[in-house]
């Protein structure tokens, strides 16, 4: 008893470590997860690196 072998590891890991997905906020830096469409902070658009008020046609 509790001479097992360690069970298989899965091959796709839960959480990838790496911080691929993330976003940096261009407006405050803060690191944004990539579920955020808007920063948490300042709640800027993602993706705007300027803040132009021109209206997309
Ligand atoms: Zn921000």
């Amino acid at each position: 008893m509790g001479d097992k072998r360690s069970p298989t590891r899965p091959k796709r890991q839960p959480k990838p470590s790496s911080d691929e997905g993330f976003w940096d906020c261009s407006v405050c830096t803060y690191k944004n997860t990539a579920e955020a469409f808007k920063c948490m902070m300042c709640d800027v658009r993602k993706g705007t690196s300027t803040s132009r008020k021109l209206l997309i046609p």
